[in-house]
């Protein structure tokens, strides 16, 4: 592990040219009593800006703006609802480099990272420009020949969004692009960690013409008492949430009174499985992507590594050759791969798990701690013979740690992949056709990535089953989940 702990000479700018404010029904204003709290750089610990902490009482006046917008976002012409999203598109192009250092800044992933993630939000605006006006419906004649059946399919009404901090600008966009062009209006929550990045999104929506009151934005330090208000409301009608299973178990109860047509995206618990026909060169580049993406704050992260008995040893020396080589370090130069946790909570619980893994007998192949000194470090990690008692086969990491257990026998590995409440991802590698659909149809998961250590794509259906979550983002589903269905019968015919 090298370290690196440059500084980039734009920091200054790029985050005093955020917006810090709330933006509802198309202004920018402070939270009630000016209330702000800080947003910080988890490379060094230290504060780089405050933005504004919303109040409930604030959190409905956005609800409000998004509610009275509504009807007329309704009818606005699909063609230029697409537009706009086009715009946005090109403006964030536009600004990419700006953006990315802003994301880096306020999330800490590398900066070669974040320019990755910024051009996949983007594109979450342009597929969904073009499928604003693929909105369809249908005519049929009822089978009896009286009658015809009209079906047409219209916005849900104004969303509630909530998004994590792990993917600051993706998140916001693979929901506030469908919302855009199905026609509904929303309010979204990004996480108290990195409410930047979608800040300066919300900025760019308005300059890509974005009428008053479609998008309202809200900041917040204390999420459940600012959210429950607005999905008990009644006003809005859609809840599109992307976090923790804990939170989302909690969001659907509170969802239950005013009957919201619920979207969740939760955690994953994601095992990747090397079998011995694989071509390991595939399997370990494979494993560095799937594994240190979001230096493994991903919920497609792999969690479990079962690699097969005959090719493990290989597998494991290759792995924790890549991972020792990786260069760790604040991420705002280009060198660096790996940037810190998210915050010292996050850091302690990797710590927590490698260590419990380790006392009850699994082996460190490279790294094991976190890094000395300032920021949320962990070094990459790599473990073997990870016994099936310790919590990390169970629990998400969200680290740079790799696990590695054994495997034999095809049965028992698929056994093993489902043991899990997740059902996210699943990983899978082998040359055999048969084997690989086979494995695929039996793995408990929403995606599987075949031969492949990413999954994420806009123009694919992204999503979970099992307590991974409800619903799918992007792909031709995406726009689905705002939009009602509405039938006509119509008589006389
Ligand atoms: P989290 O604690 O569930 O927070 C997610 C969002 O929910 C944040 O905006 C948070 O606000 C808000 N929130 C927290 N408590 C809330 C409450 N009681 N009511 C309403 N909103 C509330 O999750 P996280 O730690 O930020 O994100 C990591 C998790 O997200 C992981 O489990 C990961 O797997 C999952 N994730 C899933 C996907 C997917 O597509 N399946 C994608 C990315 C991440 P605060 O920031 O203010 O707490």
């Amino acid at each position: 592990m090298t370290i690196s702990t440059q500084q980039h000479p734009r920091e200054a700018t790029v985050v005093d040219a955020a917006p810090k404010q709330l933006l509802i029904g198309g202004t920018w204003r402070p939270a009630t009593g000016e209330r702000t709290f800080d947003v910080e750089d988890p490379s060094t610990g230290r504060a780089l800006c405050s933005v504004a902490d919303a109040s409930p009482e604030d959190g409905l006046a956005a609800l409000a703006a998004a509610a009275d917008a509504q009807p007329r976002w309704a009818t606005h012409p699909p063609r230029e609802r697409g537009e706009i999203l086009r715009r946005a598109f090109e403006l964030i192009m536009q600004r990419h480099e700006d953006l990315a250092l802003l994301m880096t800044l306020e999330m800490g992933k590398p900066l070669t990272e974040s320019r990755a993630e910024v051009t996949y939000a983007a594109e979450f605006f342009r597929w969904f420009s073009e499928e604003a006006v693929r909105i369809g419906g249908d005519y049929a004649v009822a089978p009896n020949g009286t009658g015809r059946f009209l079906v047409m399919r219209q916005p849900v009404g104004p969303a509630l969004l909530i998004t994590p901090w792990n993917f600051p600008m993706a998140m916001g966009t693979r929901k506030i692009g469908p919302a855009i062009a199905a026609g509904c209006t929303s309010v979204i929550k990004p996480a108290h960690q990195t409410p930047l990045s979608m800040l300066a999104l919300a900025g760019i929506l308005q300059e890509a013409g974005l009428p008053d009151g479609v998008l309202n934005v809200v900041t917040s330090h204390s999420a459940g008492r600012l959210m429950e208000p607005m999905i008990r409301d009644g006003r809005a009608r859609k809840l599109s949430f992307t976090g923790s299973t804990a939170v989302g178990r909690k969001l659907i109860e509170q969802s239950a009174e005013q009957v919201l047509k619920v979207s969740l995206e939760l955690g994953g618990n994601a095992p990747f499985v090397v079998f011995d026909d694989a071509d390991l060169d595939a399997a370990v580049d494979g494993a560095m992507l799937a594994k240190m993406r979001n230096i493994g704050e991903a919920c497609t992260a792999a969690n479990r590594f079962y690699v097969h008995a005959d090719v493990v040893e290989e597998f494991s020396r290759r792995l924790a050759e890549r991972m020792s080589r990786l260069r760790v370090g604040r991420g705002v130069t280009d060198d660096v791969q790996v940037g810190p946790l998210i915050d010292d909570t996050q850091l302690g619980k990797v710590t927590d798990l490698v260590d419990d893994a380790v006392r009850l007998g699994a082996e460190i192949v490279t790294g094991g701690s976190p890094r000395d000194g300032e920021g949320y470090f962990y070094q990459p990690t790599v473990l073997t013979g990870v016994p099936l008692a310790a919590r990390l086969s169970r629990e998400e990491i969200f680290g740079p740690v790799a696990p590695i257990t054994a495997f034999t026998d095809e049965q028992a590995v698929i056994a093993q992949a489902n043991n899990t409440e997740y059902g996210l991802v699943s990983y899978l590698y082998t040359r055999d056709v048969q084997r690989a659909l086979r494995v695929a149809e039996a793995l408990e998961s929403g995606m599987v990535g075949l031969n492949q250590g990413i999954v994420s794509n806009p123009a694919a259906p992204f999503g979970g089953v099992k307590h991974s979550g409800l619903g799918r983002e992007g792909g031709k589903l995406g726009i689905e989940e705002f939009l009602e269905t509405k039938y006509v019968a119509v008589g006389g015919l």
